[in-house]
């Protein structure tokens, strides 16, 4: 079905109520894949990692690899789950040139972390979302179709299939039906996805790139007139690769759905695909029952069985997690949940600590990474981690405006000489002869060559009006181009002119 005419957001919050469902795919980051000993590594020839298991050869025998389950049970810790003490893979049989084997090792009713949740903060309020589960299996091979306009299949001349990926571990990790977002759907689903990819990396499980495909999420929505109990039937929109997609897609889903139940039409249970061209989503296939993929027990492998004590030994060693070190960062540095926010966004949490672990006041080390950096980032289209400054320089520019060898403008040039490439602040400050003129014999000399030169001004000064010093100091200022401390420079002005500050 097409929908010319989407209904506006408000009104369609205004007849129904989003329901959410997200289930989030993380490639694990273990050496090796999740049944055989073949290399994860990215960028290799197509087909070079391979091996009659993740081939799918007949007699080939798999084996679990542990740091896959030992991961996927730290990851269900995180998320406050239970950890089954005892669970097994299940196959999913289906047909597809990228899966050789014919069916998916996964986990069907038995998943290794179920009953969870994961807290996220959406304009500072609180917001639980429930984990349903989170289970094994492996990742597909890759296909690539040549020939068509769009890369999909349709229209393509022909396909090639990559098997590097097949048998990489992922863990699928679903929440339950997301109820009670109302209207900021778009971006609890965004912050959800967010925090669970923070706390991936928190974990070292996963470097959790999105942009990668380490980590992927589908977005289930359906839509309910307001007041009502029952759920709506549900989209299913595969695989959309941003924060900032996942939020645009149950935006646009939510104004679909309400154009389709509006005009009284039926939304159907298929899957679909979203164009990051535009934002919107296109009819995929229709979905699957699970019955229709035959699941069993994976016969070829034992079942997997933690002990409690080493589920415990796990636990014990989680690290802090993200939401708790932001609380308490936040609290350390003083900031509003709305700074601390930015902060966040800017992707700044990492760089502030460790400018503040070289030795840099908290309120220093942020203002030079939210403010001077942060627009140059921006400028040039980088992640404020890719600029070619280290949290150590940053923490030593600090120290030299601290010393009082350089004042806030010679910073900011000394900053932008590391960015230039030009070396380490000392070597930029060197160079670039950025020192503050605080030697009290050049300083006064400059002083009274103001003086000299501005006579009248001077007069109205010894006269009693202070105010008219700012003009001295200007001259000073330029006489030694920016270089002097300016509040050291108004005192000796007062000083020589014998009048009180
Ligand atoms: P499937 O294998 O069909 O994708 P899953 O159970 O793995 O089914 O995932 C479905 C996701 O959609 C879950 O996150 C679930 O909570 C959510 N969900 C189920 N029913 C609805 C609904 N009516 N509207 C929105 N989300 C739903
Ligand atoms: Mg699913
Ligand atoms: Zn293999």
């Amino acid at each position: 079905m097409t929908v010319t005419e989407l209904v506006s957001y408000e009104d369609a919050l205004a007849a129904y109520d989003p329901v959410m469902g997200l289930e989030v795919h993380v490639e694990l980051g273990t050496k090796t894949k999740m049944f055989c000993g073949c290399s994860t590594a990215l960028g290799a020839e197509p087909n070079t990692q391979t091996c009659p298991t993740c081939l799918g050869l007949p007699g080939s025998l798999p084996v679990v690899n542990a740091t896959g389950v030992e991961s996927a049970i730290k990851i269900g810790l995180a998320l406050n789950c239970e950890i089954a003490e005892w669970c097994r893979f299940a196959r999913k049989n289906y047909f597809y040139p990228d899966m050789p084997k014919n069916f998916q090792t996964s986990q069907y009713d038995e998943p290794i972390a179920y009953n969870g949740y994961l807290d996220v903060d959406v304009d500072g309020e609180v917001f639980r979302v429930e984990i349903e589960r989170a289970h094994m299996e492996e990742d597909t091979g890759k296909s690539t179709h040549v020939g068509g306009a769009t890369g999909r299949i349709h229209g393509a001349q022909h396909s090639l299939l990559d098997y590097n990926r097949a048998g990489i571990p992922l863990i699928e990790i679903v929440t339950k039906p997301i109820v009670g977002a109302g209207e900021k759907a778009p971006e609890v689903a965004k912050a959800y996805v967010t925090e669970l990819r923070e706390l991936i990396k928190s974990l070292g499980v996963s470097e959790a790139r999105m942009e990668m495909g380490q980590m992927r999420c589908d977005v289930n929505l359906s839509l309910r007139p307001q007041g009502a109990d029952k759920f709506g039937t549900r989209s299913e929109t595969k695989n959309v690769n941003s924060l900032r997609s996942v939020e645009r897609a149950v935006r646009f889903e939510i104004q679909r759905h309400a154009a389709v139940l509006g005009d009284g039409g039926t939304i159907i249970q298929e899957t679909r695909h979203f164009h990051e061209e535009d934002g919107s989503t296109t009819s995929g296939r229709v979905k699957e029952e699970a019955e229709d993929y035959r699941y069993f027990p994976e016969p070829d492998l034992v079942p997997v069985a933690p002990s409690r004590a080493w589920v415990e030994e796990l636990r014990g060693g989680l690290p802090e997690l993200p939401r708790v070190r932001r609380n308490r960062l936040r609290e350390e540095w003083g900031l509003s949940r709305h700074e601390m926010q930015s902060v966040l966004n800017a992707g700044a949490i990492d760089l502030i600590t460790a400018t503040i672990d070289e030795g840099a006041p908290a309120d220093q080390a942020r203002k030079w990474w939210m403010g001077e950096l942060a627009r140059r980032a921006n400028e040039d289209g980088v992640e404020l981690a890719a600029l070619p400054i280290t949290p150590a320089q940053v923490a030593r520019v600090c120290a030299l405006v601290k010393e009082g060898s350089l004042n806030d403008k010679l910073a900011r040039q000394t900053i932008e000489g590391v960015l230039a490439g030009e070396g380490g602040p000392d070597e930029v400050v060197t160079k670039r002869g950025l020192k503050v003129v605080s030697d009290e014999g050049a300083l006064g000399t400059a002083v009274d060559e103001a003086i000299a030169a501005n006579a009248a001004i001077a007069d109205k000064i010894r006269g009693g009006k202070v105010a008219a010093a700012g003009a001295l100091v200007g001259a000073v200022m330029k006489a030694t181009r920016g270089q002097a401390d300016a509040a050291r420079v108004r005192e000796l002005i007062l000083e020589k002119l014998g009048v009180e500050g």
